[in-house]
């Protein structure tokens, strides 16, 4: 028989639960991806109970939109499925489409009926369907570990049948939860962080603080590839570069040691805030775990929150390194990260930073600092940068 077009079959997950808001979180997460696969030729969106068909006109490659939509946020997992009328031949002629040129030893059909009228419950077709395989191929059915578990989802009008199921990021599509100015070193946490903000549905704006010319400007150049990367995940980022060594060299001059690496922090976080502002963001975000190093003790993690008007999440707060880790190498920011550099924490830092001050002493060491001109001066020398993915494909980030 020909070949069946596959078409690519998206499932989510949390998206699901939402009740009202659900067509909102939808809207987003088409838009999303139909941006994701935008330069692989022409693809259409349907909307099918609970799940998402991405249908690909004669050029687009299903494997190389496959690949752009498991990384987008929302999708639980993503298919190459064939679509046949719901008739157990028909499907029978997709299962044989979709074990073709495979070998596999034990094997298990996975039958859903999304609408329960159907004639045969879902345990008679697989049965059905089962021994359909078994006279075809010399596997055995094995419902516990199967080589190959072959799905079956049974639509009112159409049936789609697929064996490879690739998971997806999950979580909520970039846009739904606000924007969010994620303060990006070039360290291994923070861009993991952003992302994690991305995951739960923020657009991020990266604001990234350097010496530079104190310092050579290699920590620009990790953040504007790391921002590469993570645009994966966005499709359109703003880098917002901040010279921050004038500022420390301010500091050094007033503040004592130990507190100079709480103060600087401060202040990147109301600079961070101000453009945060100007950029729409609603929140801050930082790569901070807790007890990773000095300035991350719950002392002075309370101290650079006093210091900022919108919120700071931390959505690492909770993970150790190793987490981190792992968790960079899948997003692939973990190779950039670990080139040498010297960045702004780098300069100035003193060798014994305090681990715990009170509010009183933090106000006491600013108290010789002009704060607000620094804050303005930051903001101010500030230049921004901007990213597209998939590369040349430029479109402002439109909110519904
Ligand atoms: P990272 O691995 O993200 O650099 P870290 O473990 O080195 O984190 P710190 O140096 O204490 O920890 O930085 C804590 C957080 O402060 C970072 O995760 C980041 O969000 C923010 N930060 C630090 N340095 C900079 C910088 N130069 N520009 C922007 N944000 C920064
Ligand atoms: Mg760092």
């Amino acid at each position: 028989m020909a070949r069946l077009r596959p078409l690519v079959l998206v499932h989510y997950h949390e998206l699901g639960l939402k009740r009202g808001n659900r067509p909102l979180f939808l809207r987003h997460l088409a838009r999303n991806l139909r941006r994701a696969a935008s330069d692989l030729g022409s693809v259409s969106l349907r909307q099918v109970s609970g799940r998402v068909l991405l249908e690909l006109d004669g050029h687009a490659n299903p494997e190389g939109v496959r690949d752009r939509v498991r990384r987008v946020c929302g999708v639980a997992s993503v298919s190459l499925a064939s679509r046949v009328a719901s008739t157990v031949d028909a499907m029978k002629a997709a299962i044989e489409c979709q074990i073709e040129g495979r070998s596999f030893a034990s094997f298990r059909i996975s039958a859903r009926r999304a609408f329960k009228t159907y004639p045969m419950t879902s345990v008679e077709l697989n049965r059905e369907l089962g021994r359909f395989v078994v006279e075809r191929t010399a596997a055995r059915v094995d419902l516990h570990h199967p080589e190959l578990e072959i799905h079956v989802e049974v639509m009112p009008a159409e049936t789609f049948v697929y064996a490879d199921r690739v998971e997806g990021p999950g979580g909520l599509p970039v846009g739904s939860s606000g924007t969010v100015a994620a303060l990006l070193s070039g360290g291994i946490d923070s861009p993991v962080a952003a992302w994690r903000m991305m995951k739960r549905g923020c657009r991020v704006l990266f604001v990234h603080f350097h010496s530079v010319p104190y310092l050579p400007p290699t920590s620009q150049a990790k953040a504007r590839a790391l921002v590469e990367r993570l645009t994966q995940w966005q499709y359109d980022s703003q880098l917002v570069l901040v010279p921050f060594g004038e500022i420390q060299r301010e500091v050094v001059l007033t503040v004592p040691p130990p507190a100079r690496v709480i103060v600087y922090r401060r202040l990147m976080v109301r600079i961070a805030e101000a453009l945060a502002r100007r950029h729409g963001a609603a929140a801050l975000t930082t790569g901070e775990s807790l007890g990773q190093v000095a300035s991350q003790t719950l002392s002075n993690i309370a101290r650079i929150d006093e210091a900022a008007g919108l919120p700071i999440l931390r959505p690492l707060i909770g993970m150790d390194k190793l987490e981190i880790t792992a968790e960079a190498r899948r997003l692939d920011t973990f190779e950039i990260s670990i080139e040498p550099d010297a960045d702004c924490c780098t300069l100035f830092v003193p060798k014994h930073p305090a681990t715990r001050m009170s509010e009183h002493e933090v106000d006491a060491a600013e108290s010789r600092l002009e704060v607000p001109r620094l804050v303005k001066e930051g903001c101010d020398g500030a230049s921004v940068e901007t990213f597209a993915f998939p590369a040349g494909v430029s479109v402002a980030p439109a909110d519904p």
